[in-house]
């Protein structure tokens, strides 16, 4: 077997690996990175992110021209959906990207290995593939991400009761979807599949969605997703799903059964850790299998570190390449740093929802003391024009200081809103700094303005 040298090998091209290998090879390391599947970019590319918000997108236009343009006085004959067509866009965005990872791997030089890897001892790492070789490393970083977490008495066969990776290709629109769990992935793909004319019934364990969000806003949320039609089923605890006939069964413990056609396990996602060698080379995971790291992202082997998915956290792509940047940064520069408080999180349902730093309910948890905004979509402009007014921001400022410590957004583009928000809470602005910034008329921003001043209890228009 072939053995190649490198400065630092990368297991996994997802957005981690993939934006770690190309940082450290910027920096001047000499750089493999080791990806099983054909395709790079991960999960987020492949079968997440750039996926479900490709399908988002084209839903929303089919039913806004459903439902939503008569009232802007534009009349269309009848709409009807081509499926085949939104999916074939859907790959097409999917692979335009994949080849521009493979393209930046050209352009920084990172030698990219097609292959399954796995740890073979200090410093070195097996690639089984089409052409096996052995890699030697002083520095190997672990990127290999997650995928979707099962659920006991829940078979997954792939067609009826089917992961998100299914659920982003269904060959028709199921006529009755039961989505369990109301996290990120329930709520998008379910808004996909209910726009494109699914009923669609989300069963939760829990008392609400979206259970690491604040919990005003997520009522808020909640609200908006029942108004289009979506059904909840909350306090229930899927114990069993199986198919009968030409029908779907969820057994749900104490209370009995709901059938459908089809069903989406969207439970959350577990560390992809399966055949890496962590075992033998006495590398250490928590009892939930998440790689164990310091906060320079080392495991327990010297030499071998991780970030992203696979070490737990929010699992979210611009997290694992933050992670990523630092983790390689540190190896090259001897620094590095994520601020955890500053990564932002969106659902990118109708309305989105979007936040950065504490909520609500960890403040109070934790005594800080706080004052906080709201402002209505409904009082802007702009909202009004674009015929999208459900939602507020909220922002939660220290009592004392004034400064940001979270924000809160459920509205029209918070996807895009909330980056503000974040250089705020990454530069430590206050409160009165954001309303004290000149917002341009009439822009959905205007919202954050107002709820700045609000925290004062001097909003203008509310
Ligand atoms: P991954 O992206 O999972 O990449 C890991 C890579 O490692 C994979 O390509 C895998 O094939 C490879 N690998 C694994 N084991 C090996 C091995 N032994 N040898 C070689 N290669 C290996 N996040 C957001 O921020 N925004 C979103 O809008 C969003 N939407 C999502 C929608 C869906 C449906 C899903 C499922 C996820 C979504 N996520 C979103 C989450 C996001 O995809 C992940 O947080 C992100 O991909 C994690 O990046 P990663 O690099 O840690 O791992
Ligand atoms: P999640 O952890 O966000 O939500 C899972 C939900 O399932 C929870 O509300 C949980 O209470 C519920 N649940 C668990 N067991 C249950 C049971 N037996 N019966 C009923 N309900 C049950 O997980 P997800 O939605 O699968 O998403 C996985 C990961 O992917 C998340 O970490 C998320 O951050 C990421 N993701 C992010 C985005 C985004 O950023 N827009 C989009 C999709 C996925």
């Amino acid at each position: 077997m072939a053995v190649v040298q490198h400065q630092l090998v990368v297991i996994g091209a997802g957005p981690g690996g993939y934006v770690a290998a190309i940082r450290a090879a910027q920096l001047g390391l000499d750089v493999g990175c080791v990806e099983s599947e054909e395709a790079l970019g991960g999960t987020c590319l492949r079968v997440g992110c750039i996926p479900s918000k490709a399908l988002l997108e084209s839903s929303e236009r089919y039913s806004e021209a459903q439902h939503g343009l008569s009232v802007h006085g534009v009349r269309v004959g009848d709409v009807s959906l081509d499926l085949t067509a939104m999916m074939r866009r859907k790959t097409g965005i999917v692979t335009q990207f994949v080849k521009g990872v493979a393209w930046l791997f050209k352009k920084n030089q990172v030698k990219h290995y097609r292959g399954t890897a796995r740890l073979a001892g200090a410093g070195r790492v097996r690639v089984e593939g089409p052409n096996p070789v052995e890699l030697v490393a002083p520095h190997i970083l672990i990127a290999t991400g997650s995928r979707p977490a099962g659920l006991p008495g829940v078979e997954v066969d792939g067609s009826r009761i089917v992961t998100s990776t299914e659920a982003l290709a269904f060959p028709e629109v199921p006529g009755r979807l039961l989505v369990i769990g109301a996290g990120a992935i329930g709520l998008e793909l379910g808004s996909v599949w209910r726009r494109l004319g699914s009923a669609v019934t989300v069963v939760e364990y829990l008392d609400r969605i979206l259970p690491t969000m604040d919990g005003e806003m997520s009522r808020l949320a909640l609200r908006s997703f029942q108004r289009q039609g979506m059904t909840f089923e909350f306090g229930a605890r899927v114990s069993g799903a199986r198919v009968d006939g030409e029908e779907c069964v969820l057994e749900i413990a104490e209370r009995g059964e709901v059938r459908g056609d089809r069903v989406l396990v969207a439970v959350g996602r577990a560390p992809a850790t399966a055949g890496l060698g962590l075992e033998e080379l006495g590398l250490a995971c928590d009892r939930r299998g998440y790689i164990q790291v310091d906060e320079h992202f080392a495991t327990s082997v010297p030499g071998v570190y991780a970030v992203g998915d696979v070490i737990g956290g929010a699992m979210l792509a611009h997290k694992a390449s933050e992670e990523g940047v630092a983790c390689v940064e540190r190896i090259a520069t001897g620094y590095g740093h994520v601020n955890y408080d500053a990564i932002p999180s969106v659902v990118y349902t109708e309305p989105e929802v979007a936040s950065v730093g504490k909520t609500e309910e960890q403040l109070v948890e934790a005594a800080v003391p706080f004052r906080k905004g709201s402002f209505a979509f409904k009082a802007s402009g702009r909202a009004a024009a674009l015929g999208q007014t459900e939602g507020a921001v909220k922002l939660l400022a220290h009592a004392d200081t004034d400064r940001i410590l979270g924000a809160h957004l459920v509205g029209p583009r918070v996807s895009e809103l909330v980056s503000e928000l974040v250089v705020a809470v990454e530069c430590g602005a206050s409160s009165e700094d954001l309303a004290r910034t000149c917002h341009a008329h009439p822009t959905l921003s205007e919202v954050v303005k107002e709820a700045a001043l609000a925290v004062d209890g001097r909003a203008v228009h509310g």
